[in-house]
């Protein structure tokens, strides 16, 4: 309760604040003049969601839209993605990306705008729902790529507000990088985003400097054996035995391998092997996700889960022709790596506008981005992906009167992030912080 009085009080002067800062009134008077339009944006992006890579509907509207304001438009960056770009003067160059994909979730949310939409993936029909609040991010990026063009004589520079498809399969940007047309996209100076965080106020924004979130592979290994009678195991190598064996031997990867203070995690999610408990199976298939910060932890799992996978199966008595198969599939994305000292700059601008406790100091998680791939780390674009808080007060004052105390998180059927207020704070925070870089 003492936290929510003090982010009461912090929110009357923020307002004041607001209305004395020139560039911030002019961001406040746009979002409420543009409230109807805003409003009306994101409740029918959230009703008409569309799965990775089918984004079809949402992608014309950003684009048209986008187009309408004199944003010039690079097509063809594989599946829906397309780039925006606006030319305003000699100034630094900077990227503003949006996710724009949906996930199989069924809503649950009950709200007036709820989605009732369906998509295909690998022929099922799935529902599905913007649960992970990129119809957020996406009215934000309309919003503010509309401000930016209404307020053209206070900065020089260039804008390129990327609309990317497939996040959530860590598909998208992969593509955007390796389509030819990328090349048309101006080399950026900096690289932003941003995404709605479940439990972070309305009015903060959540930093975290440096590894913000993990690097993630996927792997699928088959630990072959030598089937049998389930009664006569003497005549066979069994790989059931070997798989437990395995998957509780890497565990001490992390524990023994990795120096303590850089994380790895291993999640063997599942298991398929054997039909009936008489018979010894031929083979086992783990499927695994491997999260990392550093590249030395990455290239050190790797390494140790072959060897440990192979010297089992050589103790086991298998042949060379039996070790296992480790299949990394086609879906690894590097770690986003946000860059501290623009994040100096960010923290400082945001503090300078919507006083000290406006910047949140968030920490660090082993979910993924593909905004990582923007060439954070090769090419050392200054990139960062701030936190941005969905939740009003009162709706978490109200929340902690309640028995389980939850606010539905990220993924979840019932996530409802209030964007009356997070929409027009984000487009204003966005503003000011775009503002102050093209300054520099
Ligand atoms: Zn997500
Ligand atoms: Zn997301």
């Amino acid at each position: 309760m003492k936290k929510i009085l003090s982010i009461l009080a912090f929110f009357v002067p923020l307002i004041n604040q607001a209305q004395t800062n020139p560039v911030q009134k002019k961001a406040a008077d746009f979002t409420k003049e543009n409230a109807t339009f805003l409003n009306n944006c994101y409740k029918q992006l959230h009703e008409n969601p569309e799965l990775s890579t089918k984004e079809v509907i949402t992608a014309n509207y950003l684009k048209t839209t986008i187009a309408s304001y004199g944003y010039e438009i690079i097509d063809s960056l594989g599946y829906e993605s397309f780039g925006a770009v606006l030319k305003n003067g000699n100034g630094p160059v900077i990227l503003y990306r949006t996710d724009m994909d949906g996930l199989p979730v069924k809503e649950e949310t009950g709200l007036t705008f709820a989605s009732k939409a369906t998509g295909q993936k690998e022929n099922e029909t799935y529902p599905v729902m913007h649960a992970c609040g990129h119809d957020i991010h996406m009215t934000t990026w309309l919003g503010l790529a509309k401000l930016m063009v209404q307020t053209k004589k206070d900065w020089n520079g260039t804008l390129i507000f990327l609309a990317q498809s497939a996040e959530e399969t860590a598909q998208g940007a992969k593509k955007i990088v390796s389509s030819p047309a990328y090349k048309k996209i101006p080399k950026p100076n900096y690289q932003l985003a941003i995404h709605d965080h479940a439990e972070l106020l309305v009015g903060e924004m959540g930093f975290c400097d440096e590894y913000e979130m993990a690097a993630v592979d996927m792997m699928n290994i088959t630990i072959y054996g030598k089937g049998g009678h389930g009664a006569a195991p003497q005549r066979c190598i069994d790989p059931i035995l070997l798989s437990a064996q395995y998957i509780t031997e890497i565990q001490s990867i992390i524990s023994r391998n990795l120096a303590p203070i850089d994380p790895g995690v291993i999640t063997v999610g599942a298991i398929n092997g054997g039909t009936i408990g008489n018979v010894i199976p031929n083979q086992v298939v783990l499927k695994l996700t491997i999260r990392t910060f550093s590249k030395e932890a990455r290239d050190i799992i790797m390494k140790r889960l072959k060897e440990i996978g192979d010297n089992l199966a050589k103790a086991a008595g298998l042949p060379s022709n039996l070790m296992p198969k480790y299949d990394l599939l086609d879906m690894s994305i590097p770690s986003v790596y946000n860059n501290p000292d623009l994040g100096k700059l960010l923290k400082q601008s945001i503090q300078k506008h919507f006083g000290n406790t406006a910047a949140v100091k968030i920490k660090p998680m082993m979910i993924g981005e593909d905004f990582s791939v923007y060439g954070q780390q090769l090419d050392s674009i200054p990139s960062y992906i701030l936190w941005a808080g969905t939740l009003t007060p009162d709706r978490k004052a109200a929340t902690a009167l309640k028995a389980n105390k939850e606010i539905p998180a990220l993924h979840t059927s019932t996530f409802a992030p209030d964007f009356e207020q997070c929409i027009p704070q984000n487009i204003i925070m966005m503003n000011v912080v775009l503002m102050d870089l093209f300054k520099k």
